[in-house]
C-alpha cells in the first residue's frame, strides 16, 4: 500500500503568520493601526502557562501588540468580569482572549459571554456561534478554521465531499461542521453514543477526529484515499522509561498507509491554532476600527 501525503502543519502555519505580519505592517502603515491581542491567564495550570506565553510571543513576532493579565487561581467571577469590562472599553485591544479552563468557581460560559462579540477572537460567544450558524459574517473559533485550510492542502475541492467528524464539542466539533457545510460538504457528526462508529467514519472523503482519546482511529475505520485531520492532542507514556509523548487521535502508522492525505501529531493543527487566532485579531481590529481586511489574508 502507498503512503498518504503528509499536511504540513507547521510549515502551512509558517506561511499564515508571515502574512498576518505582512498584513500587520500594512494596517501599521496605512491605517495607523497596530492591532492588539489580551490574554487572560486564571490560575497556573502549566499547560495553560505554556499556551499563555507562546501565544504572546507569536503576537509580538507578527508586529502587533500583546496584553497578558495573569490571575491568581482563587480569582472571583466578579473580578475577572471586570477585568473583561476594561478590556472591552480599551481601544488598544482589539482582541480577547480568556484562556480555558477556569477555576471551578467561575462560570466560563458567562465570562465569555461577556466580552465584546467584535472582540471575541476566539469565536466562543453565542453572538459569534449564531451568526457562524446562520451563514452572517462571524468571528470563527480558530481551530475548526486551521482544520478547514488543513484540508483545503488535499482538496481544493470539497463541494459534495462526505465530512465525518468525531466530537461534538462547542470549540471544535460542532463550528467544524458548519465551516464543511458551507464547503458544501455532506456533513456527519458523530460523537460517544454513536452506534457503529467505524461504518460511519469509513464513508468520509474527509475524516475529522476531536475526541481526546489517543489512537482511537484504527487505519480499517478510514475510506482508502480518505483526507485525515487530527485534532486530538494527548500524552501518553513513551518506550523509554519515565517519559511521555504526544499522540493524536488517530492511529497515524496504520492510517498513513490508507488514508490519501493525513495531518500529524504534533506538527499538523496545533500550530494552525495559534496562526488561525492572531488572523482573527487582524480581522477584529479591522471590523472596530473600520479598516479594511489586508488583501494578503484572502482565503485565509
Ligand atoms: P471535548 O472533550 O469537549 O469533546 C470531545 C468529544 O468527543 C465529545 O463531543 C464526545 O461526544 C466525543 N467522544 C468522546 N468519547 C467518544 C468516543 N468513544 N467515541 C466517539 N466520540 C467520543 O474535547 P475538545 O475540546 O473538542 O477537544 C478534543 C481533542 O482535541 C482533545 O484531545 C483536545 O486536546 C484537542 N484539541 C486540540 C486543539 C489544537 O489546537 N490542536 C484545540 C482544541 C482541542
Amino acid at each position: 500500500m502507498g503512503k498518504a501525503q503528509i499536511i504540513d502543519g507547521k510549515a502551512l502555519a509558517a506561511e499564515v503568520l508571515g502574512k498576518v505580519a505582512r498584513a500587520t505592517a500594512e494596517l501599521k502603515q496605512g491605517h495607523r493601526l497596530t492591532p492588539g491581542l489580551a490574554v487572560i491567564l486564571v490560575g497556573d495550570d502549566p499547560a495553560s502557562q505554556v499556551y499563555v506565553r507562546s501565544k504572546g510571543r507569536r503576537t509580538r513576532e507578527a508586529g502587533m501588540e500583546s496584553f497578558e493579565y495573569r490571575m491568581p487561581e482563587q480569582t472571583s467571577e466578579e473580578a475577572l468580569l471586570e477585568q473583561i469590562a476594561a478590556l472591552n472599553a480599551d481601544p488598544k485591544v482589539h482582541g480577547i482572549l480568556v484562556q480555558l479552563p477556569l477555576p471551578a468557581q467561575i462560570d466560563a460560559a458567562k465570562v465569555i459571554n461577556a466580552i465584546d462579540p467584535d472582540k471575541d477572537v476566539d469565536g466562543f460567544h453565542v453572538i459569534n456561534a449564531g451568526r457562524l450558524m446562520t451563514g452572517q459574517k462571524a468571528l470563527v473559533p480558530c481551530t475548526p478554521r486551521g482544520c478547514v485550510l488543513l484540508a483545503r492542502q488535499a482538496r481544493a475541492q470539497m463541494s459534495g465531499l462526505e465530512a465525518v467528524i468525531i466530537g461534538r464539542s462547542n470549540i471544535v466539533g460542532k463550528p467544524l461542521g458548519q465551516l464543511l457545510l458551507n464547503e458544501n460538504c455532506t456533513v456527519t457528526i458523530a460523537h460517544s453514543r454513536t452506534r457503529d462508529l467505524p461504518g460511519v467514519t469509513r464513508r468520509a472523503d474527509i475524516l475529522v477526529a476531536a475526541v481526546g482519546r489517543p489512537q482511537m482511529v484504527k487505519g480499517d475505520w478510514i475510506k482508502p484515499g480518505a483526507t485525515v485531520i487530527d485534532v486530538g492532542i494527548n500524552r501518553i507514556p513513551a518506550e523509554e522509561e519515565g517519559k511521555t509523548r504526544l499522540v493524536g487521535d488517530v492511529d497515524f502508522d496504520a492510517a498513513v498507509h490508507v488514508a490519501g492525505a493525513i495531518t500529524p501529531v504534533p506538527g499538523g493543527v496545533g500550530p494552525m491554532t495559534i496562526a488561525m487566532l492572531l488572523r482573527n485579531t487582524i480581522e477584529a481590529a479591522c471590523l472596530q476600527t473600520g479598516a479594511p481586511l489586508p488583501a494578503v489574508l484572502e482565503g485565509i
